[in-house]
């Protein structure tokens, strides 16, 4: 009995661990508080819910097309058009089974083995896994907390070579938080137009989730590289929606009907009656996404005011997402019991276990000088969960 080289290879989503390890202890009795997965904590909407219904009830329980309905393409195009101000029209769009499945099948039809793709560093968790199971390289731009996480065009240039096939980002940024605004941009889209064959993937799932004054910056609205740009987005962020298993790429149409072609042989379309109503969430009430933001922007203040109280603990300011991403590395060397805290994973295992709070470790996201704490939990429950790791931090000696 033996799983693939491939499988063998590949590490497990550490988010998605770390939920699976406080799920285990509250099972046994212990009041654990996790903000270990990047899950909002509000319910869907009502009438996102109330359409899905509907649609339910209409029949909408067959296969659709593979790249998803059209009623639903032509919202995302609507929406792209009246948020973005870009032109997408319907066949440029691929609706997948969550942004994952957009990213994956992106991966799985642009790239050969052996090509580069250069991700900017801190990264979310899967893009390292995804592109190494396409065969291809991730090469790391990194950032740090100094610079707000932002990366340098001098370094991005830097790692540009014959074999960069693809350069992938979030901004706003699973997992610090940060968003580039359209000057912060400039300098990167100038790297690009030197570099025509590089394909660019712009994950902006956390657009509705933004706190800065100038709100969201495509970088496909830079006109000199929009023919090479793809946009990642999904509904699991902005309208809560995670259990839905909704998300779509917007393309070249080269790319997206390649991107059809991949997911036709893995997954066929998204569920239908879901999509009738991902076509709702978009063109109607936007409200309850607005009221979503304005929470988080209350707990980001909150959880921030909180960390800056902890020795030890360095935060930036973040403007979009819901995670913070503080730099730790001070406590690295402290003990508890017979152990030392040597790194992001010994810090968190020590948070866990001694205080019963998840956090997930930097070094899945590229950053071992790191912890990321999601903030999507009630203000009750982050001053809790500050509260006891401010305790377990005032202990280490
Ligand atoms: N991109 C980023 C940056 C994320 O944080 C997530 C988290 N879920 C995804 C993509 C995937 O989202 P989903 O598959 O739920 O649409
Ligand atoms: N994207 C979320 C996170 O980073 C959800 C879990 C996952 O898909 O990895 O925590």
């Amino acid at each position: 009995m033996y799983v693939s080289d491939r499988l063998k290879n590949m590490a497990e989503s550490a988010t998605i661990k770390m939920a699976e390890l406080a799920r285990e202890l509250k099972k046994q009795g212990h009041e654990v508080i996790s903000l270990s997965l990047g899950e909002p904590d509000f319910d869907t909407p009502e009438h996102i819910k109330s359409a899905a219904t509907k649609a339910l009830n209409e029949g909408y329980t067959k296969y659709t097309p593979v790249p998803g309905l059209l009623e639903l393409r032509e919202a995302i195009s609507e929406k792209l058009q009246r948020d973005n101000g870009l032109d997408y029209a319907s066949n440029q769009i691929v609706v997948s089974n969550g942004a994952k499945q957009s990213i994956a099948n992106l991966s799985l039809s642009l790239l050969n083995e052996g090509d580069d793709v250069i991700i900017f560093a801190p990264y979310w968790v899967s893009y390292k896994e995804i592109i190494r199971l396409s065969g291809a390289n991730p090469i790391f731009v990194d950032a740090k907390i100094e610079h707000d996480f932002k990366i340098n065009a001098v370094d991005l240039e830097a790692a540009i070579t014959d074999k960069t096939r693809l350069v992938l980002f979030s901004s706003p940024c699973n997992p610090t938080g940060m968003v580039y605004t359209k000057k912060e941009f400039e300098p990167i889209v100038e790297v690009l137009e030197k570099h025509p064959n590089i394909m660019v993937a712009s994950d902006e799932i956390y657009e509705y989730i933004n706190f800065s004054e100038e709100g969201h910056c495509s970088i496909a609205s830079f006109e000199s590289i929009a023919d090479r740009c793809i946009i990642i987005n999904g509904f699991s962020k902005g309208f809560s929606m995670t259990g839905w298993r909704l998300g779509y790429m917007a393309a070249p149409l080269w790319v997206a009907k390649a991107c059809a072609k991949m997911q036709g042989q893995f997954t066929s379309g998204a569920n239908a009656y879901g999509q009738k109503a991902a076509a709702d969430a978009l063109l109607s009430d936007m409200s309850p996404t607005k009221i979503m933001n304005e929470a988080f922007r209350k707990r980001r203040d909150l959880v921030i005011a909180l960390l800056k109280e902890i020795d030890g603990f360095k935060v930036n300011h973040p403007e979009g997402a819901f995670y913070v991403f503080p730099d730790i590395s001070a406590l690295y060397g402290k003990k508890y019991a017979t152990k030392t805290i040597r790194n992001s994973a010994d810090f968190c295992e020590y948070i866990l276990n001694k205080v019963h709070v998840a956090i997930v470790a930097g070094s899945a996201f590229g950053a071992d000088e790191c912890v990321r704490i999601a903030y999507s939990a009630s203000e009750v429950q982050l001053r809790e969960a500050i509260r006891r790791i401010k305790k377990a931090v005032d202990a280490l000696v």
